[in-house]
C-alpha cells in the first residue's frame, strides 16, 4: 500500500520533477566554469530552500559547497546525504546527439550533461524527501545535505571541508548516490572503496642519451636498473615484496566473504567485456581480487627510442608510472614510506616521487545501518540489492568514514550505460522515479526504525 501510494504521487508529478531536474542540467556547471558553477549552486540552493530545508553555500579554497538540513529532534537518526553538482566538460560535442545542455528524453533516456553525474541522482535525493513531505508531512528523522562542486576534479577541498565542519556534519550515516548501478539492472549497494597511490621512480644513467657503441659497457643503462629494481619488489605470483606492504590490510569478515559469493558472476561475459578471454577464476576469487586485495600496478615505462628504425643509443633516465590500488586499512603515506625504504635498500640511486593518493574506506557489513538500508532498497525495488563491500575503483568515502568518523553507504541511482564523462549522457526515466521512490522509503523506514 505505502509504495504503491508513493508510485501513484511519483506518477502524477513526473512532468514537475522532470521539469525541475531539466533546470539544473540546463545549467552549464562544468567544474572550471566559475560563474555557472556559482549559478547552479545558487539554485541548488534555492530548491532546497523551497523544500524548507536550512540552506547555505559555505566556501571552500576552490568551488562553494552548498549545504542544507532540516533538523527536527537531536535525539534522532541524521542521514546525510552526499552528491555533487559540478559536471565534466563535454568534447567531443561533435559525438553527441543533442545539445549537452538542453535535456532532451529519447527512447526512455534523458540525455545531457550531469544527467547520471550527478544531478540526476542528487534531484532525486531532494525530490523523494519532497515526495515524503507530501505524502505524511514532518520528516520521522533529521535529513542533512552535502553538495559539493568539485567532485570532477578530485574533490579538491572535501577532505578539508569535513575536517573543518564536523560539529554541522554530524550523522548517523552518509548516504550517496552516484556511479552506476548493477551491469544486471540489480540495485547495488557499494560498503566502499579502494584506495589508490600514484607514485613515479625515475633511474638515471648518464648526463644525457650517449652512443651504444662508443660508450657502450661503459655508461650504466636505467632501463637496465629500474627493470632488476621492479623484478625485486613484485614475484612472479603477484606478491608484492616490499617489506610490510601487507601489514595492515583488514582481513574480510565472514559477513564479507558470503557477500562477495553472492555477487553474480558471468566469466565469458566478463572475459568479453574487458577484452581478455584467458580470464579463469571462479566469481569469489574474482571480487575478492576486485575488492579485498591491493595492486601493484605499472601504469606505463619511459626510457630511450622506441620509434621507428633504429637509434641506437643508451638512455640517460628510465621512469616507471605506478598506481597502487589499496584495501583497507592500508595508509597510502606508510606504504609510500615502505616503497621508498625498499628502493633505498635495493637502488639508492633510484628517486621515487610522490604523485598523489586517496586512502581506502569500508563500512563493515556488519552494521545493522547497512541491513535496514538494504532492505529500505529491497523494498523500493522490489528485489534485493546486491551488496558489494567495497569498490573496486576509488572515491574519497575516508572522509566520511575515518575523518567524520560515519558509516558510508553508496547506493547509485544511475542506469550502468549511463555514459558519465562520455557523449551522450544519459539517465533512464525509470531510474531517476525509482531513485526519487528510494530516497523517500528510505527515510520512512529509517523513521519507523527510530521511533
Ligand atoms: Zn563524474
Amino acid at each position: 500500500m505505502t509504495l504503491e501510494k508513493m508510485d501513484d504521487f511519483i506518477l502524477k508529478h513526473r512532468d514537475d520533477y522532470l521539469n525541475q531536474l531539466f533546470n539544473l542540467l540546463k545549467i552549464k556547471s562544468i567544474s572550471t566554469n566559475e560563474d555557472e558553477i556559482r549559478h547552479c549552486a545558487n539554485v541548488l540552493k534555492s530548491e532546497m530552500e523551497t523544500l524548507g530545508l536550512d540552506t547555505q553555500l559555505i566556501e571552500t579554497g576552490g568551488n562553494p559547497v552548498v549545504y542544507g538540513e532540516l533538523l527536527n529532534d537531536k535525539n534522532r537518526f541524521t542521514l546525510l546525504i552526499y552528491g555533487h553538482y559540478d559536471v565534466q566538460a563535454v568534447e567531443p560535442i561533435e559525438l553527441w546527439d543533442s545539445n549537452p545542455f538542453e535535456p532532451e528524453i529519447r527512447d526512455g533516456r534523458i540525455y545531457a550533461r550531469g544527467a547520471g553525474d550527478n544531478k540526476g541522482q542528487l534531484m532525486a535525493q531532494l525530490l523523494g524527501l519532497k515526495t515524503y513531505q507530501a505524502l505524511y508531512g514532518e520528516l520521522p528523522i533529521n535529513v542533512k545535505f552535502i553538495f559539493e562542486g568539485e567532485e570532477e576534479l578530485g574533490s579538491v577541498h572535501l577532505a578539508e571541508f569535513v575536517e573543518n565542519h564536523k560539529a554541522l556534519l554530524e550523522a548517523d550515516l552518509v548516504y550517496t548516490s552516484d556511479g552506476s548501478s548493477h551491469n544486471s539492472g540489480d540495485p547495488l549497494i557499494l560498503l566502499g572503496v579502494r584506495g589508490v597511490l600514484i607514485l613515479e621512480m625515475t633511474a638515471k644513467g648518464a648526463d644525457f642519451d650517449n652512443h651504444s657503441g662508443n660508450t657502450g659497457n661503459i655508461v650504466p643503462n636505467p632501463a637496465w636498473k629500474l627493470m632488476r629494481l621492479l623484478n625485486t619488489m613484485r614475484d612472479d605470483d603477484g606478491n608484492v615484496l616490499v617489506d610490510g606492504f601487507y601489514d595492515k590490510i583488514r582481513k574480510p569478515s565472514d559477513k564479507e566473504m558470503e557477500l562477495l559469493k553472492r555477487l553474480p558472476y558471468d566469466q565469458q561475459d566478463i572475459a568479453e567485456k574487458i577484452g581478455y578471454e584467458d580470464l579463469d577464476m571462479d566469481g569469489a576469487s574474482y571480487y575478492h581480487k576486485l575488492t579485498m586485495e591491493p595492486t601493484f600496478n605499472i601504469a606505463g615505462i619511459e626510457s630511450g627510442y622506441t620509434g621507428k628504425n633504429a637509434k641506437t643509443i643508451i638512455p640517460s633516465t628510465a621512469t616507471v608510472n605506478m598506481d597502487i590500488r589499496l584495501v583497507a586499512d592500508q595508509d597510502p603515506e606508510d606504504v609510500f614510506k615502505k616503497i621508498e625504504e625498499h628502493v633505498k635498500e635495493v637502488d639508492p640511486s633510484v628517486t621515487v616521487t610522490y604523485k598523489g593518493a586517496m586512502r581506502p574506506s569500508r563500512t563493515p557489513a556488519e552494521l545493522e545501518i547497512v541491513q535496514a538500508v538494504t532492505d529500505a532498497v529491497a523494498h523500493a525495488y522490489g528485489k534485493e540489492p546486491l551488496v558489494q563491500p567495497s569498490m573496486p575503483g576509488s572515491l574519497p568515502d575516508y572522509v566520511w568514514t575515518e575523518i567524520l568518523n560515519t558509516p558510508s553507504i553508496i547506493m547509485p541511482y544511475a542506469n550502468f550505460d549511463q555514459h558519465n564523462h562520455s557523449p551522450n549522457e544519459n539517465l533512464k526515466v525509470e531510474n531517476f522515479f525509482a531513485g526519487i521512490k528510494c530516497t523517500c522509503n528510505l527515510v520512512r523506514e529509517l523513521g519507523e526504525r527510530n521511533v
